[in-house]
């Protein structure tokens, strides 16, 4: 497990311990929304989920549902687990009533400025200390933080898709980020049975970095007339030993995301591959 923290601030006085997240507020109720609602209220906490729309909301819950119930019948939780954690998430389209969340999880649509308009609407109705976390695939933390009124309380948290299925959370710190937010970040992370991966604040982090090209090369591979779509799937499942092929994942993550990703990747590499 890649967990690393930076040393103490140079003056050696004790950090306090990092604040306590007892209730989660989460904005974008779309597949990473829905998913991250999911395990957060299986780990026991009172959960807000925000959408501007109803119907994502409606499509949520019945998500949540539906993907709790594969649980129970797996015996990885009891009926009982799943009722609880339901009653523990209260989908709203109202700001204000995120007011109590000592985090919030933003995961609306992969745009800088859907999630800056997001942060403006959001962030009167907090308390001071409540931290502010971006599921961006692949967006500036540092930036995002400087269009809030919180840079030092703001970090990104990168939950993969599925969420409720896959093991790693990519944390990572903008330039303000305090060590109190990660530390909070990284042990709720934990908490949600996933491993907290530091990533550095570049352009798409980690596995985006690696993936989101590996997937334009097969796009270019399948324009080209290398393979069929299911040959290159095929290939590289059977080839590769991945559990997806590239084509198959793009659809999964959808078109629209892996499209912004690419758009960063290449605004911020100058790479046109
Ligand atoms: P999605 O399209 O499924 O959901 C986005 C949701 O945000 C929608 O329900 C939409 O109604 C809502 N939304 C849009 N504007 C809003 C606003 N102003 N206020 C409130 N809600 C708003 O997208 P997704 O795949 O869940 O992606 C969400 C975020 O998670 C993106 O930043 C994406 O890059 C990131 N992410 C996606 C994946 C993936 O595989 N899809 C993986 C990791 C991270």
């Amino acid at each position: 497990m890649n967990v690393e923290v930076k040393p103490l601030p140079a003056s050696g006085t004790l950090l306090a311990e990092p604040p306590e997240i007892a209730r989660v507020g989460i904005v974008g109720a779309g597949q990473m929304g829905n998913g991250i609602a999911h395990v957060c209220a299986l780990a026991g906490l009172p959960v807000m989920m925000l959408d501007v729309k109803p119907e994502a909301l409606g499509r949520a819950m019945d998500t949540i549902a539906h993907n709790m119930d594969r649980q129970v019948n797996r015996k990885l939780i009891t009926a009982g687990d799943k009722n609880e954690a339901l009653a523990r998430i209260v989908p709203t389209t109202n700001y204000p009533e995120l007011g109590d969340a000592d985090l919030v999880i933003e995961a609306a649509t992969e745009k800088e400025d859907v999630k800056c308009a997001v942060y403006k609407l959001l962030t009167p109705h907090l308390k001071p200390s409540c931290m502010l976390a971006s599921n961006t695939s692949s967006i500036s933390i540092t930036r995002l933080g400087a269009a809030t009124d919180r840079p030092e309380k703001f970090i990104g948290m990168h939950f993969m898709n599925p969420v409720p299925v896959m093991k790693l959370v990519e944390v990572i710190r903008g330039i303000a980020t305090d060590e109190p937010t990660f530390l909070a970040v990284r042990d709720l992370t934990l908490k949600l049975g996933k491993s907290p991966a530091v990533a550095e604040d570049f352009p798409a982090f980690i596995v985006n970095r690696i993936l989101v090209p590996m997937i334009n090369e097969a796009v270019y591979a399948l324009y080209e007339g290398v393979g069929s779509v299911s040959g290159i799937d095929m290939s590289m499942r059977l080839g590769a030993n991945h559990p997806m092929g590239p084509l198959e994942l793009a659809d999964f993550i959808g078109l629209d995301t892996c499209l912004s990703i690419m758009q960063v990747l290449y605004e911020g590499l100058s790479d046109s591959k």
